[in-house]
């Protein structure tokens, strides 16, 4: 039997995903691929915790001498209160998905899902947020993030609608904070006029998992659709989803999350390591999980 001499040494350092479940998660191959590139002796590792075991895996990080993680649902709000410091902007959107354990083993926090959604959205979609409405479907974590971006880069308007109203509200509450002038309101999924609302929209985000299962349709309505505009999907597997194929058929321009994922990824492995890495090689290894 040939024996393939391992990577991993007693010098490796390690990094990870703190999440549950984290099996299904691109990050460890975006990653790997992306240390293994910059020729650094670094290893991502997917951590399922149990959310009653949160505090004890936060608490062992530094004595484990792991350098940082990220954090996926359920964590992302509950972590904040673990950590000692946390960045202005996941202070706003009051969540966290990146962990740096710094060397004097004190635990910093930050929030990259919004640069992700920017980023991905801006540069490889060219919308520009200045000046637009924009409509958001789901209230939960990963809107918060988006809806907080979208106010600081100027957006004139934000429509968010979820099952649950009050977590419109307090969505809302928390980009008045980040942009005094911006123009808002919210509905209740299913209400009369959330679909006009949403017809006079620039961008529609879909931030719900409504999608990612075989049988699941879209979140909205086709007839909702704007006649022009462009529709963001923070799902990425599958890569088109049924809201995505209505909103194409249409012909408005669409994109999935996988570029959101990357970009993400890619602003946390500067939070960890201090240096940018190289964005082509993980996004090639996140495309080549698709074939
Ligand atoms: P979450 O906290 O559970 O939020 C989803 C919200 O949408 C919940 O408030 C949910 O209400 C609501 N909702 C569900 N169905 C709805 C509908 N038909 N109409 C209106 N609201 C509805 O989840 P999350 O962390 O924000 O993640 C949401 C999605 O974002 C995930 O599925 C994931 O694919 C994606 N995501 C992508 C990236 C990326 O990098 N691309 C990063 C993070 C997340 P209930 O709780 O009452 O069901």
């Amino acid at each position: 039997m040939e024996i393939k001499k391992s990577e991993i040494k007693g010098t490796t350092k390690v990094v990870g995903l703190i999440g549950y479940p984290v099996s299904h998660s691109l990050s460890p191959l975006m990653h790997n691929t992306a240390f293994k590139k910059a020729g650094i002796d670094w290893i991502y590792a997917p951590f399922p915790v149990h959310p009653d075991s949160l505090e004890d895996a936060i608490k062992g990080l530094a004595a484990l001498g792991i350098i940082g993680v990220n954090v996926t649902i359920p964590h992302k709000e509950n972590v904040i209160q673990y950590l000692d410091e946390i960045s202005d902007e996941a202070e706003l959107i009051g969540a966290v998905n990146t962990i740096k354990v710094r060397t004097d083993e004190t635990l910093y926090g930050a929030n990259t899902d919004a640069i992700g959604f920017r980023t991905a959205l801006e540069k490889d979609g060219g919308f520009e947020i200045a000046g637009k409405k924009i409509a958001i479907i789901g209230a939960g974590g990963v809107a918060k993030a988006i809806a907080v971006v979208c106010a600081l880069s100027g957006a004139e308007k934000i429509i968010l609608t979820d099952i649950v109203e009050e977590k419109c509200d307090a969505i809302i509450k928390i980009i008045k904070k980040a942009n005094k002038k911006i123009k808002s309101a919210y509905y209740k999924s299913g209400d009369a006029e959330l679909g006009q609302a949403i017809k006079g929209s620039d961008l529609i985000v879909n931030a719900t998992p409504v999608g990612m299962r075989s049988n699941d349709g879209s979140p909205i309505p086709t007839a909702w659709l704007p006649d022009k505009g462009f529709v963001f999907d923070t799902i990425y597997n599958p890569t088109e989803t049924p809201l995505l194929k209505s909103s194409k058929q249409k012909g408005l321009k669409t994109q999935n999350g996988i570029l959101m994922l990357l970009y993400q990824g890619a602003a946390a492995f500067e939070i960890w390591t201090g240096i940018k890495p190289d964005i082509k090689v993980m996004k090639e290894a996140l495309f080549s999980s698709e074939k």
